[in-house]
């Protein structure tokens, strides 16, 4: 199975602040609403059917759902899924969780989602061309994927590492692990080989002095691919 029981470990240990907007996940709350607007003005997410996958405490899961997408969260950590399902009551959120690898879920439902997003999820896996190839298979034809990640450069290195778990401390220390970063052509081809068209690419980048992320063009650090399945 592609998974790492140690980084399933990771996020359990977390998870109980999942929802805190001053906690570990900070940052993933603090970006949620970059990557949201972006997903939705490409894809529209109103009316649609959306797999999340790797979904953890559910933040994007919920916040597609409020724009009127029907969301199925599936992610391999228990403790992540509870906290999103005790969540989603609370809310009233109408998210459905599994706990389901995306390549388990392929065999049983392809070709059965309009939008399949996979956020800050490939740089934790053994094996991200699975990943990504199960996406491709779980996606409908024209429908959408939209995978975030981290580049493996000294720049990523230095930002995402060692700024970020050691010196901002916006994350916990082991967060990342430098040698699963993934290049942007890197993940561009393993999205053609899965038979994606690569629509776009943007950059996401941190400003430490405004405590501010913004989507550009700087794609040296954090960035964000979306995807079209070509048939
Ligand atoms: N996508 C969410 C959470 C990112 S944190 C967001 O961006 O808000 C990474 C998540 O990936 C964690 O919840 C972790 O449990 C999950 N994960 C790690 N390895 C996984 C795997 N092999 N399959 C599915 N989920 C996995």
């Amino acid at each position: 199975m592609n998974v790492d029981p140690a980084e399933l470990q990771k996020f359990s240990e977390l998870s109980h602040r999942w929802w805190d907007p001053a906690g570990s996940f900070r940052p993933l709350h603090e970006i949620n609403p970059l990557r949201l607007d972006w997903i939705d003005q490409r894809a529209a997410l109103a009316g649609k059917r959306v797999l999340d996958v790797g979904c953890g405490g559910g933040i994007l899961s919920e916040s597609m759902s409020a724009r009127g997408a029907d969301v199925l969260g599936i992610d391999l950590a228990d403790k992540p899924l509870r906290v999103a399902q005790l969540h989603a009551l609370e809310s009233g959120a109408r998210v459905r969780y599994r706990a389901i690898s995306a390549e388990e879920l392929a065999l049983e439902a392809a070709a059965s989602f309009d939008i399949v997003t996979c956020m800050e999820l490939l740089e934790h896996v053994p094996d991200p061309d699975s990943t990504v190839a199960a996406c491709a298979t779980l996606v409908r034809p024209q429908g959408w994927v939209f995978f975030s990640t981290i580049n493996r450069n000294a720049r990523a290195f230095l930002m995402a590492i060692v700024g970020a778990e050691y010196v901002l401390g916006l994350l916990p220390r082991g967060t990342h692990e430098y040698a699963r970063f993934i290049r942007p052509s890197e993940l561009a081809r393993s999205a053609r080989t899965a038979d994606l068209e690569v629509d776009e690419l943007r950059g996401m980048s941190y400003r430490p002095l405004g405590r501010t992320y913004l989507l550009g063009t700087d794609t040296r650090v954090n960035y964000l691919m979306a995807c079209r399945k070509a048939s």
